[in-house]
């Protein structure tokens, strides 16, 4: 006979961890069950924005993570070729990013969900819910060559990435898709120095950024089109080499490095899916994907996690009805990434500036508040909506009209 948990997060990683450890910390039975072990990797590049560093900071593990040797990055700079825009990614508690590697992270945060007294079950792989009456009340799985499990929980949590099973299982409502718009691939090099920044360079077409991380290494990323995705992909190495020739001085430094890694990659969808119904709730990308260009999946994850414990706590602790607890984490949700989203989405097209935001860079040029602005909406510290607000714009371009 199996132990009913108050929860089982499929998925351990940035979603599924911390939504383990937090209702775990409030004193609920949580199960938590991945099909990976740990530490492990996965396809992404892995730049923490401020807002999910204050959240590691919040939940007492930043401190762990700055002693994993991961360099702070305190500057992004976001080069267009005739112009750059050079600025903090944040301020005060939520100053710097960093590019920590998903091995680290990852481990980290099951680390942190096991000691707040999780259980965690790796090399477990989730086949199917348990589904009675039309509720979701546990999961049937097994591991590697193992017999069918089947555990209950009151509620179960998809924290199980893009392909969630979860969300399959119950037939989450998906709205306000987009298609792939990039094809992205990125690497590891050593004699790469890029101390304290994060470089971004866009071009017609093409982009692609740098980002210091563990063991002295730099992460760089880049992509096309996802149109040009075919024609590309039998020479992934050659196209990428071709596209640095468009920021000939960054060119230089990489060919001056060494590449430790192969290059992997990523062609990512755009979705919402309703985030809760009878007996469930999704986490992280499994309920909300977008394109990795302004890399906030991490800190989308880390936000989810830290709202839905706190509703399901409340549903736990019989302060709030699950329905209304899990309808203000949906719309808390869609109003805070939706502007984010559509910034996302605009980027990803790789579609040179439009004229009215090349006038906005051209008057940024010695606006250092301007600039950090620019940079904080990009990175998420900010709203994009406010920064890019008719108001906000229109007060940038007097300036230059002065
Ligand atoms: C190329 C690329 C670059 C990126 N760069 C950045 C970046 O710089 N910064 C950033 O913030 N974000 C970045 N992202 C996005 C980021 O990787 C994701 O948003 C983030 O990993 C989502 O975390 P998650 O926990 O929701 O899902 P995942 O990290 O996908 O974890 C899901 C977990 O669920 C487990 N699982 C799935 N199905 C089952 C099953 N049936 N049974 C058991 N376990 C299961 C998997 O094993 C996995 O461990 C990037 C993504 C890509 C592809």
């Amino acid at each position: 006979m199996s132990t009913r948990h108050d929860a089982i997060v499929v998925g351990a990683r940035c979603a599924g961890a911390p939504t383990a450890m937090l209702l775990a910390r409030e004193g609920h039975r949580v199960l938590v069950v991945d099909r990976a072990t740990f530490p492990s990797d996965t396809v992404s590049t892995h730049v923490i924005q401020p807002i999910g560093v204050a959240a590691l900071a919040r939940w007492g593990l930043l401190d762990r993570l700055a002693e994993t040797g991961c360099p702070p990055v305190h500057t992004y700079t976001y080069d267009f070729g005739p112009l750059k825009i050079e600025g903090r990614p944040g301020s005060g508690d939520t100053a710097v990013a960093y590019c920590a590697r998903r091995t680290i992270l990852d481990e980290l945060l099951v680390a942190a969900a096991a000691e707040a007294g999780a259980e965690i079950r790796e090399a477990f792989i989730v086949d199917d819910l348990v589904v009675e009456d039309g509720r979701a009340c546990g999961i049937k799985g097994h591991t590697k060559g193992g017999r069918s499990v089947t555990e209950h929980a009151d509620v179960v949590i998809g924290a199980d990435g893009w392909h969630s099973i979860v969300a399959e299982a119950v037939g989450a409502d998906t709205y306000r898709q987009t298609p792939p718009l990039l094809a992205a691939y990125y690497s590891y090099w050593s004699g790469l120095p890029i101390e304290g920044r994060f470089e971004i360079y866009i071009r017609p077409g093409r982009g692609f950024a740098a980002a210091p991380t563990h063991d002295g290494l730099t992460v760089v990323i880049g992509g096309w089109p996802h149109a040009e995705f075919e024609a590309n992909k039998s020479d992934v190495e050659g196209n990428f080499d071709r596209m640095l020739d468009l920021a000939p001085e960054f060119a230089e430094r990489v060919r001056g490095a060494e590449r430790e890694t192969r290059f992997a990659g990523a062609i990512l969808p755009g979705y919402f899916r309703k985030p809760y119904g009878p007996g469930w709730v999704l986490v992280g990308d499994a309920g909300y994907l977008k394109d990795s260009i302004t890399a906030q999946g991490i800190v989308d994850a880390f936000r989810d996690a830290e709202r839905c414990a706190t509703a399901l706590h409340e549903v736990f602790s019989g302060a709030r009805a699950f329905e209304d607890a899990m309808a203000d984490y949906h719309r808390d949700r869609d109003r805070h990434v939706l502007p984010m989203y559509e910034l996302t989405c605009q980027l990803a097209t790789l579609a040179p500036p439009p004229p009215d935001i090349q006038r906005l860079l051209t008057a940024m040029q010695g606006d250092q508040a301007a600039q950090d602005g620019f940079v904080q909406a990009n990175a998420g510290t900010i709203s994009p909506a406010a920064f890019f607000s008719p108001d906000n714009i229109g007060a940038i371009l007097s300036k230059l009209r002065q």
